[in-house]
């Protein structure tokens, strides 16, 4: 899977632990301190609300979540860090505040 927010010459793989995010406005941020040469990552799972399996991860970080999911499907407490440090796309939060319906945090009413 090629992430939607990848730059021209930039790939930016899935980390279950991103040192980069997608903001509200849509920009690629970075997301915590990274040492020259590392490699820049995106949480996919911030990216796509309802995908329920995106595929497997091989990220291989400590706390790997072993798959891929739409935000949707992500643990409560994954989807309040990422809102609460702006880091879903601006697709998903158009999502979010229009209603669709989040099993976890989300609550259709
Ligand atoms: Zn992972």
């Amino acid at each position: 899977m090629i992430a939607k927010f990848d730059l021209p010459g930039i790939t930016f793989p899935h980390s279950c632990f991103p040192n980069c995010v997608v903001n509200s406005r849509n920009e690629i941020v970075l997301f915590k301190p990274v040492i020259p040469g590392e490699k820049l990552t995106i949480d996919y799972s911030t990216l796509y609300v309802g995908e329920e399996i995106l595929e497997n991860c091989k990220c291989g970080c400590n706390g790997c979540r072993g798959i891929i999911l739409g935000f949707r499907y992500l643990p409560v407490i994954y989807q309040d860090f990422y809102l609460e440090n702006d880091a879903v796309c601006a697709e998903v939060l158009t999502q979010i505040n229009a209603g669709y319906h989040f099993p976890g945090h989300f609550k259709a009413e």
